[in-house]
């Protein structure tokens, strides 16, 4: 049989022994064998360490960034055969959609977070302080990337998408990562990692692969690494009491079962389309990847008037799924990854049944069609009904039904009274990843998400509104913090920036305004600013230093000027009127518009009539103003080149999509304009960005 391979210290290496047989879901046939027996785990994370880290850092936020989109790409271009190798894992065309190209996707959008961090192998993390009277003695925070790797313990039901969504993160923060697939289903893991490895995108050593036993790799991890898991409760609490983990305090990110749950709002009744979107969530959440989802719906919770109706409905829905052969078009649901898992389910339903009955499916026989039932894994859906959901279950806390998850096909409807019972209920499963209330009522969607928000990693709130473009109750968003309280691990994964900075060590750092400046690229404010020689909009962005500084020609503001602004802008708001009585306001007298301020601003600090390396004015990031600027105040504008970001060239394959401006290289110029009066005071503050040309 043959072996599958672990990529380890740059080598494809195959374990000693037979290894552990895994089958085609579907079919039942041996596929492969998977061992690592022999293989040295210290020599593994050492290698990354030494190898994979240091290439990584010396890398910037941008160059990572770009590294993971061209990862993407590539992996795109080999669809085909991930696909071929998913129907093996009894996954249909849309389970495995989720799981590639919802991977790949993840690759992307990773990929768009670089332009949120510096082109920088240090970013800076929120505000700065001012510690001092006189300005010379400041604090702010630096993220940079550990020193270890990152190891990812996955489970079995999203081979490609588990591990991508991971590494995606870790690769932007700058860590290596060793990635260990459940066992079960890492031929699929394999295949995309030989994808990835021969590339040759990734810098060696910053990405291992380990596919069957983790041997004793948690026995060599350090206080630099960072270890993630995703899978059962009880395997989790077993690796996070792992006493040499706990030893050098390593950081644990667990990502567990949970008893998420659908709640149907009081207001929804039939006919309302709510009605139909709430019994086709279910059908979708059950049936998808033969519900191996860790989102998927375990609860249902309905107004008790209205359970046998809505039981009914699901019941009829679920009738229509087609089970079978995944690569038949017409299925629907495939199969369950493996005999074990089967297995599994059932004996979780056997649990779940001292508290429920059986109202749609069957643990004993399924239809399938295209496929032999006794050899695959298949299962039917299955549907509980349990009418006293706060009857304590002997042998539990509480009830079974909220204690006990099948990782399947498998759902349990119950009813509640009130919203306040359906909040309390939801609570019951002791944390979850994700909640979902369907309601056309935005007062009952305030109250549930109120009170509900503290056992749920995320609430989707779910009606006519947004159904139609909604990602779904199961789907976990690269953008979104995916995770929960309690039971779901108390971890945190993904959520944009968030995610990247597991794998970042903050660090707060102080120092004189100029040294800090120096130090993290980015302008302080009170730091020294520099002559920049000429004008720094005659500057190319690349010729541009941080810290470039123009000290503009002063202006006189006039009351003339206000009424003028006023005029043009329309805004004649009481305090820019020179009669209005000025007494019980905030006003001495006749005021500035902020925004006239801002504008003279723009006419002292641009000098040029001349085409120059500047492009255009982007935007405006921060706009404060903090003084008042009365008529006769003298304004100059100490204008301070802050912050410089590249702006990749796009990337245009049809000539039609052709941009004016797409063939400039350019980037982003982040300027700290202070708006200074006859007394030195700052009357206001902003940073602006203009696209500046790099120099061919
Ligand atoms: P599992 O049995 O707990 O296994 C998860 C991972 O841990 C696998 O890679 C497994 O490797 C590994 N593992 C098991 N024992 C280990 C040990 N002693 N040392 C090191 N690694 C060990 O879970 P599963 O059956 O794969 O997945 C199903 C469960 O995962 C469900 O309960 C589901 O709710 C949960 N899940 C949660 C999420 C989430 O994001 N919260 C996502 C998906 C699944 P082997 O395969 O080699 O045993």
């Amino acid at each position: 049989m043959t072996k599958l391979e672990n990529y380890i210290t740059g080598d494809w290496i195959t374990g000693d022994g037979e290894g552990q047989l895994l089958y085609n879901a579907v079919t039942g046939d041996p596929l492969a064998a998977a061992t690592t027996r022999g293989l040295d785990f210290k020599s593994i994370t050492e290698y990354a360490r030494t190898v994979g880290n240091p290439a990584l850092r010396k890398m910037t936020f941008h160059a990572r960034g770009n590294m993971l989109k061209a990862l993407a790409i590539h992996l795109r271009n080999h669809l085909d055969k991930f696909y071929a190798i998913s129907y093996q894992t009894g996954a249909t065309k849309a389970d495995s959609w989720v799981d590639i190209e919802g991977g790949i996707g993840n690759l992307f959008a990773n990929a768009s977070l670089r332009r949120k961090f510096p082109d920088d192998i240090i970013c800076i993390d929120g505000e700065s302080h001012n510690l001092s009277r006189n300005n010379t003695f400041m604090g702010t925070h630096i993220l940079v990337p550990k020193e270890g790797v990152a190891i990812h313990i996955n489970a079995f039901n999203f081979p490609v998408w588990g591990m991508l969504e991971k590494i995606a993160v870790n690769l932007l923060a700058g860590m290596p990562c060793i990635v260990k697939p459940a066992t079960v289903t890492s031929y699929l893991t394999e295949a995309v990692v030989k994808e990835i490895i021969a590339s040759g995108i990734l810098p060696e050593g910053a990405l291992q692969l380990i596919c069957g036993s983790a041997g004793d790799l948690l026995d060599h991890v350090t206080s630099q690494d960072v270890v993630t898991f995703t899978g059962s409760a009880s395997t989790g609490l077993l690796l996070k009491s792992n006493p040499h983990l706990l030893r050098e305090s390593v950081p644990f990110n667990m990502e567990a079962d949970s008893l998420n749950c659908i709640v149907m709002g009081e207001d929804v009744v039939p006919g309302m389309p709510e009605w139909d979107i709430l019994v086709k969530e279910i059908r979708k959440e059950m049936t998808l990847k033969a519900g191996q989802r860790c989102t998927g719906i375990r609860r249902i919770f309905v107004p008790e008037n209205k359970l046998e109706e809505v039981w009914k409905a699901i019941s009829a829905s679920l009738s229509q799924i087609v089970i079978g052969n995944p690569l038949n078009e017409k299925v629907r649901m495939g199969s369950l990854a493996g005999q074990s898992q089967r297995e599994e389910v059932k004996a979780q339903v056997q649990k779940l049944l001292a508290a429920s009955q059986l109202i749609y499916g069957s643990l004993d026989s399924v239809e399938v069609i295209d496929a032999d039932a006794s050899k695959g894994a298949f299962l039917s859906p299955v549907l509980l009904l349990n009418a006293t959901p706060w009857a304590i279950t002997e042998g539990y806390s509480t009830n079974a039904s909220h204690e006990v998850e099948a990782f399947g096909p498998v759902s349990t409807i119950m009813p509640y009274k009130n919203v306040d019972e359906a909040i309390a209920l939801s609570k019951l499963g002791k944390g979850s990843l994700c909640s979902t209330i369907v309601t056309a009522d935005y007062k009952q969607a305030r109250e549930y998400v109120a009170g509900a928000a503290s056992h749920h990693g995320r609430i989707l709130v779910l009606n006519n509104e947004c159904a139609k473009e909604s990602t779904g109750h199961g789907s976990p968003l690269p953008l979104l913090v995916h995770g929960g309280p309690g039971r779901a691990g108390g971890g945190e994964e993904m959520g944009g920036i968030r995610g990247v900075k597991h794998y970042l060590q903050r660090t707060a750092l102080q120092g004189s305004p100029t040294t800090l400046t120096a130090i993290t690229n980015v302008y302080q404010p009170h730091a020294a600013g520099k002559d920049p020689g000429k004008h720094p909009f005659k500057k190319y962005f690349d010729e541009l230093q941080i810290g470039d500084q123009l000290i503009t020609e002063k202006r006189v503001i006039t009351s003339e000027d206000i009424d003028r602004f006023a005029d043009l802008s329309g805004d004649h708001f009481y305090a820019h009127i020179k009669t209005t009585d000025f007494t019980g306001t905030m006003f001495e007298q006749q005021v500035a518009h902020g925004y006239f301020i801002m504008s003279i601003a723009a006419g002292l600090f641009v000098d040029s009539y001349e085409k120059n390396p500047v492009l255009l004015n982007y935007g405006i990031d921060e706009l404060r103003f903090t003084k008042p600027v009365y008529p006769g105040a003298e304004i100059h504008i100490r204008f301070t080149c802050k912050e410089k970001l590249p702006n990749d060239k796009r990337i245009v394959e049809k000539p039609e999509d052709f941009k004016r401006g797409d063939d400039i290289e350019k980037g982003i110029v982040k300027w700290l304009v202070e708006m200074i009066d006859d007394t030195n005071e700052v009357t206001g503050v902003a940073t602006i960005l203009t696209m500046v040309e790099r120099k061919a």
